[in-house]
């Protein structure tokens, strides 16, 4: 697709949903990259602060009128079939502004159809509970039960790297428990979430109950600052998650933020199970992924092996222009990003790493590497890559690499390949991390799970059924004649 076809996808949806309308942002434009090619395909018009706190008033008026359970399944249903009908234009539309090859973008919108699909049947069963009141002493006749109540107006605010599916996640659980929305998307991948706002509007989701605004951290820093928001979904990295933080006070939020995610080899894996399933979670997505294999511990019995295996497939995965039919790993989201893993794969090889396989850029391209003769002390180990980069470290002791894994200060996701009943154990008793995978690799997430971190990787649970409830208050109510 030539510059002039691909302003045309993206082009028509670049406005901010304010108030129920589509409108310019005031707050000045910046260029939106094709991320392959790195040239500019349109210009991004970023809200002022007045159209953000318009937006925000109107999400804060328009609660009291939100539909009820039934109708609000039934738009979120009919949201997920109207991401179908879009299904190429956001196919397009990823591969240009995410720079995502076909089945990365494609398996966003399959995800984003069953988000949406789960947060439906969430929003026609979200309840409270029965107390049992008269177990307590002269409460006899007393009947009490809690309701489920909407918070009021989330603000969420997402990154790049999962354009579609993060977003519907913020904005399904939401309005399936009654709030109002205010999203900031990455201004990297505006038109994604207006797609996704567009089917929401079409799918019969009253206007004012969705804002989508389009800018950096100034619209961002608005939003942390508006008294009127009342919950904040983030996704995106420890550092800004930090600030959010820092800013929301007694507010409640979400913190979905980065890691350095661990696969652990064990001396009785199934290599022929493992080694597909970690080249797919480690270059996925060029690595952007918040669980991306970052490092993978092999047991030295199976490291020859290993290696060679992984060395095979790594060399053999398709890259560079995410519009080839067979591409599996895109460009990362800027040449920047780039140049910086490439500075890091150096600095590494400088202190004595060695690169098996790739390394090399073009542009915002870095062919998939693979690295072995690393150490803890290279940022490769110790701080997040978000690049198509795993490191392959011998263990000899699978309590080292337990600790190994518990050592960073990061805990989102960890994968045990292992088929010894009693180190699986150990992992799941002792590892520090949101999701502990045995037998898959640290990215291995289906929508419906309960998926978060711990310790610097944020705390609270994305996955519908566990959303709704973060996104929602329980009051207890009580009955007495
Ligand atoms: P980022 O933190 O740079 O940006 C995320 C969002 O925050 C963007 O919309 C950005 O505009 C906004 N933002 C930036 N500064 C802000 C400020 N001062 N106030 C308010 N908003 C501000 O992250 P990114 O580069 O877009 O995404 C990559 C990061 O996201 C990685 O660290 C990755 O691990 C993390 N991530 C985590 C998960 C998870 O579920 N834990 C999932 C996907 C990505």
């Amino acid at each position: 697709m030539n510059s002039t076809t691909a302003s045309d996808v993206i082009a028509p949806h670049l406005h901010s949903l304010v108030a129920g309308e589509w409108q310019a942002g005031r707050g000045g434009a910046v260029p939106l990259l094709d991320k392959f090619t790195t040239r500019p395909v349109a210009e991004v018009p970023v809200c002022d602060a007045a159209q953000v706190a318009q937006a925000v008033a109107a999400c804060a008026a328009a609660v009291a009128g939100a539909p009820g359970p039934f109708e609000r399944g039934e738009i979120l249903e009919r949201a997920g079939r109207a991401i179908e009908a879009r299904r190429e234009a956001l196919a397009a539309t990823m591969r240009i502004e995410a720079g995502f090859p076909a089945v990365d973008a494609h398996n966003e919108v399959s995800r984003c159809i069953n988000t949406l699909r789960l947060c439906a049947e969430e929003a026609r069963r979200l309840c409270g509970e029965m107390v049992p009141m008269e177990g307590a002493p002269q409460q006899a006749g007393r009947l009490g039960f809690t309701l489920r109540v909407p918070l009021g107006v989330v603000c969420a605010i997402t990154p790049f790297n999962s354009p579609l599916n993060v977003v519907a996640h913020k904005i399904g659980p939401a309005l399936a428990a009654g709030n109002a929305v205010v999203l900031k998307p990455s201004l990297h991948t505006p038109a994604s979430a207006n797609l996704l706002a567009e089917a929401l509007l079409e799918a019969g989701l009253p206007p004012g109950l969705l804002a989508v605004l389009h800018g950096g951290a100034e619209v961002g820093q608005a939003l942390l600052d508006h008294p009127d928001i009342d919950f904040y979904a983030f996704t995106g990295s420890t550092e800004v998650g930090r600030h959010i933080q820092a800013h929301v006070g007694l507010r409640r939020s979400q913190m979905e933020l980065g890691s350095i995610a661990h696969v652990v080899v064990d001396a009785s894996a199934d290599l022929a199970r493992a080694v597909p399933r970690i080249v797919g979670a480690g270059y996925r997505k060029a690595g952007q992924v918040c669980t991306s294999v970052q490092v993978l511990l092999v047991h030295r019995q199976r490291l020859d092996e290993a290696t060679t295996l992984l060395r095979e497939r790594v060399a053999a995965l398709p890259y560079g222009d995410p519009q080839a039919p067979d591409c599996i790993v895109g460009p990362l989201i800027s040449e920047a990003a780039a140049q910086r893993v490439q500075a890091w794969l150096a600095e590494a090889q400088a202190q004595g790493a060695r690169c098996l396989v790739g390394g090399e850029r073009q542009r915002a391209v870095l062919s998939p590497a693979l690295m072995t003769d690393t150490t803890p002390a290279m940022r490769l180990r110790h701080q997040e890559v978000f690049g198509p980069v795993l490191s392959v470290v011998p263990f000899d002791d699978y309590d080292d690499a337990l600790r190994q894994v518990n050592g960073t200060p990061f805990g989102l996701a960890a994968g045990v390949f292992t088929n010894d009943m009693a180190h699986a154990m150990k992992a799941v008793r002792t590892l520090r991390a949101g999701s502990v995978f045995i037998n898959e690799a640290s990215s291995a997430r289906v929508d419906q799970m309960p998926f978060g971190g711990s310790k610097a990787s944020g705390f609270g649970r994305e996955g519908p059924a566990w959303a709704v409830r973060e996104m929602s208050e329980e009051r207890l109510v009580t009955f007495s004649t």
